[in-house]
């Protein structure tokens, strides 16, 4: 099949139809993008800048309409959306404000040398990006690399494809053209772009599956990639926490775009003695859940981005119980949606070795803090944790033992334009966001003077 379509995952309506691009249109594109490269790489830093201010204010003016069609193709409350749509806004104030200090040549003297070490920009880079955030994915990655005077081309999921569109008109400029170009293409298209001498980079934000196949790809043509894939992070919660502090956080972690989040708390670790009073706490709260139309003022939970998803995490479920979980409440499937529901499992069951991208409160009891650790660290995973109790040191103590790429102390883990993103072990590598991510495709060229 040579097309696409976009389906409204409320609705189930087709949205639009799409032609996936020809070999020529690739081609062409990358030749823009690459022309445009050798001009922006030369370009003052203010003016790279201005431009980004320039998408930024484009991005607020045209706000809920952004919003609307991010709620449209995927599902989430709007109020959600626009959630998303600020935090981009606030993703490029920190970026345009830091450019001239990351891109800061920095000089070191040895006894017989100086160096400087300076940042070059390398080309393009290409963005490989999911569903669930739809702008923000992009944005953490196009905007500090266009600010380094990379350019950027985009591959987004085939279910966001009108916010793909969106994103290329966003960012077209007549004085500036091609610094950031929309692709419409189909897999087998991806390793010729990835192989075209002009891309120097590859980040990807998907499963663990994609994440494989484009690290191979990155690898084969020698291709620096940063790859941000799933998880099943801990939420920990220690005994001298406050429990119901926590499990807020857990519950807005879990809830917050239907759970389909890489970050979420996928897996929540509570007191063995505590388990009934939580449950009890979640239940509470889920009953004030507003589950519908993501377009609707006042709902707070909506559809499942993709119809094949639902059915997908029942599954899931299902397999967590028959490998011993009790299920409390909801989790099931329910047309479009996926009831939010509890349930209880122990460390050890094999689902918890997977991400359950929905809705899913998953409560693991433990003993005692001796075997706790082991439980958190006993996955294939290692994005990110959370850590709660009143112990600041303490809680410190185990975020050093917590096998991930950020732990985060009495607050449930988002992401965060100041501070590096990005995970270890079957959850990828390389990092985004912070002065690291900025780092990611540029060149750290040692100039060496004797
Ligand atoms: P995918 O990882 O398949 O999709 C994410 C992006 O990667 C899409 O643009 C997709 O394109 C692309 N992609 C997938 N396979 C390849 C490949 N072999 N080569 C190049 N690009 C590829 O996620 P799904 O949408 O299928 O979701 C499945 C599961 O992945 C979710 O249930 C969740 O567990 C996880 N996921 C995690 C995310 C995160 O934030 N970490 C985000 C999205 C999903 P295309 O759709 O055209 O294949």
């Amino acid at each position: 099949m040579n097309t696409l379509s976009t389906v409204n995952p409320f609705t189930q309506q087709v949205l639009e139809t799409y032609n996936f691009q020809s070999k020529q249109e690739i081609d062409k594109t990358l030749n823009q993008g690459h022309l445009a490269f050798q001009h922006w790489r030369n370009t003052a830093i203010a003016v790279r800048q201005d431009f980004i201010h320039t998408v930024k204010n484009k991005l607020i003016s045209q706000r809920d309409a952004y919003a609307t069609l991010i709620s449209t193709e995927m599902g989430k409350p709007l109020v959600q959306a626009l959630a998303e749509i600020d935090k981009c806004a606030l993703l490029c104030d920190y970026y345009i404000e830091k450019v001239p200090a990351f891109l800061q040549a920095r000089e070191e003297k040895y006894l017989d040398k100086k160096v400087v070490h300076a940042l070059s920009p390398t080309g393009i880079v290409f963005g490989i990006m999911p569903w669930n955030y739809p702008f923000w994915q992009v944005f953490r990655f196009a905007i500090p690399n266009l600010l380094a005077g990379n350019t950027i081309l985009l591959k987004h999921a085939p279910s966001t494809t009108g916010c793909s569109l969106a994103l290329h008109d966003l960012f077209s400029s007549e004085a500036f053209p091609n610094r950031f170009q929309s692709l419409i293409i189909d897999l087998h298209q991806v390793e010729s772009i990835i192989a075209h001498p002009a891309v120097q980079g590859v980040c990807l934000t998907g499963s663990v599956k994609a994440g494989s196949a484009v690290g191979e790809l990155a690898g084969k043509h020698l291709k620096k990639s940063v790859l941000e894939l799933g998880s099943a992070d801990a939420l920990v919660i220690l005994d001298d926490a406050i429990l119901f502090k926590a499990l807020d956080g857990a519950f807005q972690s879990r809830t917050f775009n239907a759970g389909q989040s890489c970050i979420a708390a996928k897996r929540i670790f509570v007191r063995e003695q505590k388990i009934e009073e939580a449950i009890a706490y979640l239940q509470g709260k889920l009953k004030d859940l507003r589950i519908g139309n993501p377009l609707e003022e006042g709902i707070n939970l909506g559809p499942i981005a993709k119809i094949e998803f639902v059915q997908q995490l029942e599954e899931q479920v299902k397999r967590a119980i028959a490998f011993g979980a009790r299920k409390i409440s909801g989790a099931e499937a329910q047309g479009a949606f996926f009831t939010p529901g509890i349930i209880v499992s122990e460390a050890s069951n094999p689902m918890n070795q997977e991400e359950i991208f929905g809705p899913v409160l998953n409560l693991i009891p433990y003993q005692d803090e001796n075997t706790l650790l082991r439980n958190i660290n006993n996955t294939n995973f290692g994005l990110a944790a959370s850590v709660w109790s009143q112990d600041e040191a303490k809680a410190i103590q185990w975020a050093h033992g917590i096998e991930a790429g950020t732990v985060v102390i009495n607050d449930y883990t988002k992401s965060d334009p100041r501070i590096p993103f990005g995970g270890i072990k079957n959850s990828g590598f390389g990092r985004e966001l912070g002065e690291l991510g900025f780092r990611s495709f540029l060149n750290e060229k040692a100039i060496i003077i004797i």
